[in-house]
């Protein structure tokens, strides 16, 4: 019997999956933001897993879970090349928000990325540059809230492929979860000029 072979490579109909990475507790990561700006989410620790807050109908919440914020942006790893979502907390997330507020931008932002003492739920610490975007083409960002979809198995007909096209991270209000994605509310508007 035949063998079903083909140089047609499988594709998930929800789009490019990116790993996840938070900041390790040896050692340090050392990447470069392809985004424009963080966009974050309330979070539950639940069944070992984090997994969105999808309040107010929310079964964690129901069952008096705390939720946390966690933030994210894509990057790309200086090393390997690799292009993913880094996932962080709110309290590294400033160090974020004061480089946009800085720079107008996240994109092109060199960080490091490392724990406090090397203690696995060490502080977050975070060192960022600008990267010289002259020496290092960065690839186009990923549709941030769509790549979590596909992290947190949430269903492909709750993403917004229009969002997905433009390539660019969005709020989307296709998925009540997804809806939820937001900027802290701190951060300023990106104006021309600024
Ligand atoms: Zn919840």
């Amino acid at each position: 019997m035949p063998l079903n072979w083909s140089s047609e490579i499988p594709r998930d109909p929800r789009g490019q999956a990116f790993p996840l990475r938070r900041t390790p507790a040896n050692g340090k990561l050392v990447a470069a933001i392809t985004c424009e700006n963080l966009i974050g989410c309330d979070t539950h620790f639940y069944g070992g897993h984090t997994i969105p807050c999808e309040r107010p109908d929310c079964g964690p919440c129901q069952d008096g879970m705390p939720f946390r914020w966690h933030g994210y942006v894509s990057a790309i790893e200086a090393n390997t090349r690799l292009h993913f979502i880094f996932e962080f907390t709110a309290q590294a997330a400033d160090t974020f928000d004061q480089y946009y507020k800085a720079h107008g931008t996240l994109r092109g932002c060199r960080f490091e990325a490392y724990r406090l003492h090397h203690r696995p739920n060490g502080r977050v610490i975070l060192h960022c540059k600008p990267l010289d975007q002259q020496e290092v083409q960065l690839p186009k960002p990923p549709n941030i809230p769509n790549c979590m979809a596909i992290i947190w198995n949430l269903p492909a007909e709750q993403i917004d492929t229009r969002q997905k096209r433009n390539g660019r991270p969005a709020m989307t209000n296709t998925h009540q979860t997804l809806g939820r994605f937001n900027t802290p509310k701190n951060l300023p508007t990106k104006t021309k000029g600024n």
